[in-house]
C-alpha cells in the first residue's frame, strides 16, 4: 500500500503582541484543517482549586471537557495551549471522542497569529456584570468586535 506523507507541521510558537506567546502559521493552513489536538492531562474538575493550591497548575491552560473533566494544557500540553484568545478568531474548538482539536474557521496565512475564542463561561450561580466582566478578564485582543472581555456573553 501506497504511504501519503502529510506535513501536518503548521505552527511555530514565538512572541506574541498580544500576550505572552504565541502560535504562528509556518505556512498557509487551510480552512478546515485539523491543525492538532489541544494535549494535556485529564484532570478532575473538583480537584482543580486543590490542584492551584498544592502548586500543581495555575489554571491557566484548562480546557473545559464535560461536567467531570478538564483538560490541563500545562500538565504534559502541547503547543495548541500558547494559543491567544480573540474576539474575532480564526481557529475553533472541536471535541471528537471528549478530546478537543484546534480546527482552522478560515484559511490561515503564513506568519498570522493563531486565535480561538476563549468563551469562558461563569460557572455557577454568581451574577457578574458585564463591568465586571471586562473588570477581571479584560480582552485587548484589538479586533473590531471585541467585546471587552474574555467571558462569552
Ligand atoms: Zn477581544
Amino acid at each position: 500500500m501506497e504511504m501519503i506523507a502529510i506535513d501536518r507541521d503548521f505552527t511555530v510558537v514565538r512572541n506574541s503582541a498580544v500576550h505572552g506567546k504565541g502560535v504562528f502559521a509556518k505556512k498557509t493552513i487551510p480552512k478546515g484543517t485539523r491543525i492538532f489536538e489541544y494535549g494535556g492531562e485529564r484532570v478532575l474538575k473538583s480537584n482543580l482549586a486543590k490542584d492551584l493550591v498544592d502548586g500543581l497548575t495555575s489554571l491557566v491552560y484548562v480546557m473545559n471537557l464535560n461536567e467531570t473533566y478538564a483538560v490541563d494544557g500545562e500538565r504534559g500540553g502541547n503547543d495548541a495551549r500558547f494559543i491567544n484568545h480573540s474576539c474575532d478568531p480564526n481557529c475553533e474548538v472541536l471535541y471528537f471522542n471528549n478530546t478537543p482539536y484546534i480546527y482552522a474557521m478560515k484559511e490561515i496565512q503564513e506568519g498570522e497569529e493563531l486565535n480561538f475564542d476563549y468563551k469562558y463561561g461563569s460557572e455557577g450561580d454568581v451574577e457578574v456584570t458585564d463591568e465586571q466582566k471586562r473588570e477581571w478578564f479584560p480582552c485587548n485582543c484589538g479586533a473590531e468586535n471585541c467585546r471587552g472581555t474574555l467571558l462569552s456573553n
